[in-house]
């Protein structure tokens, strides 16, 4: 008896199943993190509205694990429900550093001590994850400052949590709150338009950018914060993904992905991500933010899709 022709004999079967469940016969998987928790909440919602609001939309569309990357300065009695009502909701609790500090400008010694006063106060969270997310993703911009950190955090356990998916969504936090202070009408359905479609846009780009590189769309990490308009629209952003093909996993399945291992040789002072950092590594040069990520660009855009402003 060979079993090896039984298996082969299914071969084209689980191979037509996956086509009809992908049109494109690639599936798209990406992970769901927030910076910057308990990031500000001095506009429409108050923190703990926007942290019951993001849990419930969250459950309501069925995603289970999300991580939290969390600044530990911030960790008032507020912050710490706040982080509480994440934990609680089994969502991941990760290393964000303790005031948020610009590597660029630190020294090695500064920065090892600001993430390891984050370590100290974020391990009270039940669901508390040896995962650091650079600020700025900026990882060292010296070969000493970078390969220091790299060794600071195998030391201490700890994965760096690169992102793949880079997106401005606090700039268009920052949109939406200022037209809301100047007492403007912004009217919500036309905010979650755009909010989607942009979003969408950074989405599409790097695991486009991907599949030219890796021939193949990774396990994605995408980049968002901890604010109102998160709250107010990841479930709209979560179903247009499933839409379109998209599946939600958890934190720690997408850095499962083989790009976890990979180490860029250049030493960068600013970084556009991990998708944008292997196609700089293999010579492009250009591009490496997307358009969706450029203020102008937002602005022009939030003008005109959201205020109905003519130019
Ligand atoms: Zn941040």
């Amino acid at each position: 008896m060979k079993y090896i022709s039984l298996t082969t004999a299914f071969t084209p079967l689980l191979l037509l199943i996956t086509l009809l469940n992908s049109p494109n016969g690639i599936s798209k998987e990406l992970a769901i993190t927030f910076d910057d928790s308990p990031r500000a909440a001095k506009g429409l919602l108050s923190g703990p509205e926007r942290a019951n609001k993001l849990v419930a939309a969250l459950a309501k569309h069925q995603v289970k694990q999300v991580a939290f990357f969390s600044v530990s300065k911030h960790l008032n009695t507020e912050g710490i429900t706040r982080l509480n009502t994440y934990s609680d909701a089994g969502h991941l609790i990760a290393n964000h550093s303790h005031d948020h500090p610009d590597f660029n400008t630190s020294s090695l010694t500064q920065y090892i001590n600001n993430f390891l006063q984050a370590d100290k106060q974020l391990k009270q969270f039940s669901t508390f994850t040896k995962m650091y997310r650079f600020p700025y993703l900026r990882e060292g911009n010296t070969p000493e400052k970078r390969d220091g950190m790299r060794a600071t955090l195998d030391k201490f356990g700890y994965k760096n949590a690169y992102i793949t998916l880079n997106t401005y969504d606090w700039y268009i936090e920052n949109l939406f709150q200022a037209a809301l202070a100047k007492g403007k009408e912004v009217n919500l359905e036309r905010m979650k338009r755009f909010y989607v479609e942009v979003m969408i846009e950074s989405i599409e780009y790097y695991d486009t950018l991907a599949i030219q590189y890796l021939n193949r769309s990774p396990k994605h990490v995408l980049l968002l914060h901890e604010m109102d308009i998160s709250a107010l629209f990841i479930g709209d952003l979560i179903d247009e993904l499933r839409r379109r093909d998209w599946s939600i996993i958890s934190p720690e399945q997408a850095y499962n992905d083989e790009i976890s291992q990979m180490v860029t040789k250049k030493v960068l002072s600013y970084n556009p991500g991990r998708i944008g950092e292997i196609a700089r590594d293999k010579g492009q040069k250009k591009q490496l933010w997307h358009k969706s990520l450029d203020e102008t660009y937002l602005t022009e855009k939030f003008n005109k899709d959201v205020l109905l402003l003519k130019k």
